[in-house]
């Protein structure tokens, strides 16, 4: 596996990989990498003839107080575990490379779809993202860019930027990938004690009882988000950031669930802050 030395460098190879011919595919992470991750490098894997991955913990779309010095790293272990799945070349940027001093352009993707869930408890993440994204998009110019329906908003936002600023390439979503006991894989999960990461399950358990219900006819947003909140609350530790329900197209709000539609929730066990979702179909 190729290791791209700088924002420079990996720009001109993939520009040659383009000019060879090859299609690349593109898995931006921030590391401390899981299966999660490495589902979305085995998609890519399969649909592209290239696969760059990149991991770069983008301090721009952390808030202040949040967890962007404590992120769990170790990118030797990462480079590993991208050593075994074949991929081709890893970008792994510094902060200086991608943010020089004086930096100073953004992206910011609006509308409703950036105000609500974690837009509204993380201002400016959104911003960070996309921001951080569109660069990722213009050093690794890929023809497909892999990312993860567990952060369902995160995907959709992308999309809308791709589609609104022609960004020509495709987006592919790769589903959750889960612990067995069915809690969302996620690099902060290593946060949480032995107690914290028993609890944590009823962020599943939650969703699961939801969708349960909307399958036996249930339709009232109200009451689902009730169900919800229940089964969060007999955790004693959890602590509820949100938890709605939205319209899987575009997050606009519905008070009966008549079509596609997007639960998720974010739970926090202490400082480590979880997110998960389920999409429902009627
Ligand atoms: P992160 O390193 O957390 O920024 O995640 C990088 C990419 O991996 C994003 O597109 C995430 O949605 C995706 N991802 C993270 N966890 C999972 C998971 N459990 N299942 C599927 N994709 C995931």
């Amino acid at each position: 596996m190729l290791i791209l030395d700088g924002v420079k460098v990996a720009q001109q190879w993939c520009l040659e990989q383009k000019r060879a011919g090859k299609s690349i595919g593109l898995v931006p992470t921030m590391g401390y990498l899981h299966q999660g991750h490495l589902s979305l490098v085995q998609e890519a894997r399969q649909q592209c003839d290239v696969v760059v991955v990149s991991i770069f913990v983008n301090p721009i779309q952390f808030g202040v107080g949040e967890d962007f010095e404590t992120y769990p790293r170790d990118l030797s272990r990462d480079q590993a575990l991208l050593e075994e799945e074949a991929v081709d070349a890893l970008f792994a940027p510094l902060i200086s490379d991608m943010y020089p001093p004086g930096y100073n352009s953004f992206v910011e993707v609006g509308g409703e779809i950036t105000a609500k869930l974690c837009g509204a408890s993380r201002p400016g993440h959104f911003k960070g993202v996309a921001t951080v994204v569109s660069k990722l998009f213009n050093i690794c110019l890929p023809d497909k860019a892999f990312f993860g329906q567990k952060d369902a908003q995160q995907v959709m936002v992308i999309e809308k930027m791709v589609r609104e600023l022609n960004f020509p390439l495709q987006i592919v979503r790769v589903p959750i990938v889960r612990e067995e006991d069915g809690l969302a894989k996620s690099s902060r999960n290593v946060y949480l004690d032995e107690e914290q990461r028993r609890q944590a399950l009823v962020l599943n358990q939650a969703l699961r009882e939801a969708e349960m219900h909307v399958q036996q006819g249930e339709r009232n947003v109200a009451r689902l988000k009730e169900i919800m909140r229940k089964v969060i609350a007999s955790s004693p530790q959890a602590v509820i950031d949100y938890i709605d329900i939205y319209d899987a197209a575009d997050l606009g709000d519905m008070e009966q669930v008549d079509r596609k539609a997007l639960m998720a929730l974010a739970v926090k066990f202490g400082n480590t802050r979880l997110i998960d979702n389920r999409l429902v179909e009627v």
